[in-house]
């Protein structure tokens, strides 16, 4: 126990900063130009049309609020339903709430933990509208069977991607392939701006009310184009731009993707090959990535045999000095779902399984190959000791 105290501490996540993002922003503050759709937001958003393939870029507060802005822009009314996964971050399904419709939750494939595509097809009703396709640790969900299944129902696809930047399904960058999609760039994902996200699209009609939105349900955008000579209230709006100074930081992150993409792609190669022995014994379950996707390997999860297992490995983990951690408690068996969306008795066999089971690993740039020894090490010590 002394020795290990003595052991440095390895974090859970760490966003990997340098002196190139300090000079942007101080640059930033000496233009004097803080606030958002300027210079740097403009190059950022032409960087990510770019970059990832996609038609429309837009630069948001938030992931969070990527979503609200593409929830908004469907139009819904009382009554409609949007489907999900249960097993997401609740900005998924408070869009949906916030933009005045019902979110459905439908349960998640063992293989990627992303929606069950035949699940979704049972829970579309008349009154569906929308499904949203979260794609979970930066490894796609079925895009080809959920889009089938949109186009036969007429729904619109608006992927969660936050998760999902840089990472790619048959060869189209994530985000880019539904109706819209929404990128995070919070301190928990791969390229960071501190708060930020981005909301894409392919069409452009979606992009010019997007941009209405953004800005407060104004047309200042057109006006700042010089398309119009005054601007007003022309929508329903908020205020979602992103600061110049965070653009400026996000600028310099997707400079960088090579690097933070090669490094965690080693990392999680590592983990795959030491932890490969207990995945053998069924000790534990690895994580898949199919064929058909590219992963940004933004998570290292694996799934243990029982929830008990689980949070004994993720405390014995924390007294070695490794922040290992779960992940999404289901959003159906939420108090704020089972009291005001009545699922107490929704029943997600897989989403409980996964939830209960899954136990996430550091996995960032700079994590050394002998943290991640050490943390696959620890890991096989609590799973093959007798008592836990
Ligand atoms: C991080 C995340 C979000 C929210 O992004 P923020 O930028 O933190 O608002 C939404 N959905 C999923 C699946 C996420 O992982």
């Amino acid at each position: 126990m002394d020795r290990k105290t003595r052991l440095k501490n390895i974090p859970f996540n760490r966003p990997f900063l340098g002196q190139a993002e300090a000079a942007a922003v101080k640059k930033v503050l000496g233009s004097g130009k803080l606030s958002g759709d300027g210079v740097i937001g403009r190059e950022v958003e032409r960087k990510i049309t770019k970059l990832f393939r996609a038609k429309h870029a837009l630069l948001t507060t938030s992931g969070t609020h990527a979503l609200e802005m593409a929830m908004m822009l469907l139009d819904l009314r009382a009554g409609d339903e949007v489907i999900l996964p249960s097993f997401t971050f609740v900005s998924t399904a408070n869009a949906i709430i916030r933009a005045g419709a019902k979110p459905v939750f439908c349960e998640i494939t063992e293989e990627t933990l992303t929606v069950d595509p035949e699940d979704l097809g049972r829970r579309i009703t008349s009154r569906t509208r929308a499904v949203i396709p979260v794609h979970y640790a930066g490894v796609s969900a079925e895009m080809d069977r959920i889009l089938g299944t949109a186009k036969a129902c007429r729904l619109a696809v608006v992927e969660d991607a936050a998760q999902g930047v840089n990472a790619k399904y048959k060869g189209r960058y994530l985000g880019t392939i539904g109706d819209s999609g929404a990128y995070s760039f919070h301190d928990t994902k791969n390229y960071v701006s501190g708060e930020g996200g981005a909301f894409l699209t392919g069409s452009e009609e979606l992009a010019r009310r997007a941009e209405i939105i953004r800005e407060k349900g104004t047309n200042r955008a057109n006006f700042l184009r010089g398309e119009v000579d005054k601007y007003t209230w022309v929508d329903l709006g908020s205020s979602y731009i992103l600061s110049e100074l965070l653009a400026a930081i996000l600028s310099v992150q997707l400079e960088m993707r090579h690097e933070i993409q090669k490094r965690r792609s080693h990392i999680h190669r590592l983990y795959m090959d030491l932890l490969g022995p207990l995945a053998k014994s069924e000790r534990l379950r690895l994580p898949v990535v199919p064929k058909s996707c590219e992963s940004n390997y933004h998570i290292f999860y694996v799934l243990l045999r029982n929830e008990r297992e689980r949070n004994s490995a993720i405390a014995r983990l924390k007294e070695s000095g490794i922040g290992a951690t779960f992940h999404y408690i289901p959003l159906h068996s939420s108090p704020y779902a089972r009291r005001t969306l009545g699922t107490r008795d929704l029943e997600l066999p897989v989403t409980d399984r996964i939830a209960g089971t899954l136990l996430r690993l550091p996995i960032y740039p700079d994590l050394t190959d002998n943290d991640v020894a050490r943390v696959a090490e620890s890991l096989r010590k609590i799973l093959t000791s007798r008592e836990p």
